[in-house]
């Protein structure tokens, strides 16, 4: 039986963000307004380019060069894993189907670990991530996406990241200003990421298998992995893969996208139907992130699933067919 907190929505699209011509919030003090097309800010972005270059560096030549030379106890190699899984679920969990589309509500706790570990994963703060990706789904394909794929595959993978960004402030992300814990960790990310992403996972990987091991495995091969997935939906899911619900944005499921992203692989389905909580709408479908969410909800922690309706699925599916089906006209 349906729980009264699994909400159907026959909608298909989520409500449009405030207009990014809105001024930003007023609130004075809250560091939200980003002046990134200010004219006399340099283009490019310096300490993101130094810190990805090291980080890919240290994690491509370092680790292979440790695996050889030590290999890894189960203690490193677990330790390892549930720290790269805890910073990948709050970017997918946390960071997008929570703040991002509202898809679920969460209890404080959730809140709280989502952050603390969102910041682990060095992708900046939720409120940040969020304003980015509500304008992604937004203007998808447009110049007005930060990540736009028709700017190439590497641009939409890691060179928006490189980039200052012409087109962004924080007034479609003002629902989430209301959230404390948010606006903290927006306001202190350094903070917040430095400690949960470096020097927890450095102290406590230093105390399971020595400091070289920390450095190169818990922070630096985590992060660069993390990022990673969350940067291959932005290219390879808006590049290879099928489109079964819709056909007029380039985003694409694909499983090798819903393998090493938690499920966020069914991006088509997922920008056709951006607020339901699933990406995979199967029962069987591989998609770890709405399994947790679901069982949250056993437990009270999270509520206000939101399902799209199977009507509203069927008739998306019908449509790409009868398009697919037509005679073209040119
Ligand atoms: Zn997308
Ligand atoms: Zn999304």
């Amino acid at each position: 039986m349906k729980r009264a907190s699994d909400r159907e929505y026959a909608v298909t699209r989520e409500p449009p963000p405030r207009s990014m011509a809105e001024p930003p919030a007023e609130r004075p003090g809250l560091g939200l307004v980003a002046a990134e097309a200010a004219p006399r800010r340099k283009k490019y972005r310096l300490g993101s380019i130094a810190f990805l270059a090291l980080l890919t560096a240290v994690t491509l030549i370092g680790c292979p060069f440790y695996l050889l030379s030590f290999g890894l106890t189960a203690a490193q190699l677990a330790f390892f894993v549930v720290y790269t899984l805890a910073s990948s679920f709050a970017i997918t969990l946390g960071y997008h189907r929570l703040f991002s589309h509202a898809s679920f509500k969460a209890a404080w706790p959730i809140r709280l670990v989502v952050l603390f570990f969102g910041g682990a994963a060095f992708e900046q703060s939720a409120l940040r991530w969020s304003a980015l990706h509500r304008q992604h789904h937004r203007h998808t394909d447009t110049d007005l996406d930060p990540y736009n794929i028709n700017r190439g595959f590497f641009y939409a993978h890691v060179g928006w990241v490189l980039l200052r960004l012409p087109h962004f402030d924080y007034s479609n992300v003002r629902d989430l200003t209301r959230d404390r814990i948010v606006l903290h960790q927006h306001q202190h990310y350094r903070a917040w990421s430095y400690l949960s992403g470096v020097a927890i996972p450095l102290f406590v990987g230093a105390w399971v298998g020595g400091w070289t091991y920390a450095i190169l495995f818990p922070v630096a091969a985590r992060i660069f992995l993390v990022l990673n997935s969350a940067f291959f939906i932005n290219s390879a899911a808006h590049s290879f893969g099928s489109r079964p619900f819709q056909l007029n944005s380039s985003a694409r499921d694909h499983w090798l996208g819903v393998l090493i992203t938690n499920g966020e692989g069914y991006h088509n389905f997922h920008h056709a139907f951006p607020r339901d909580y699933r990406n995979g709408i199967r029962w069987y479908d591989w998609d770890p992130t709405k399994w947790i969410i679901w069982s949250l909800s056993r437990v009270g922690l999270t509520s206000d699933l939101k399902r799209t309706n199977a009507d509203s699925v069927r008739l998306a599916k019908a449509q790409v067919a009868n398009a697919e089906r037509a005679p073209s006209l040119n």
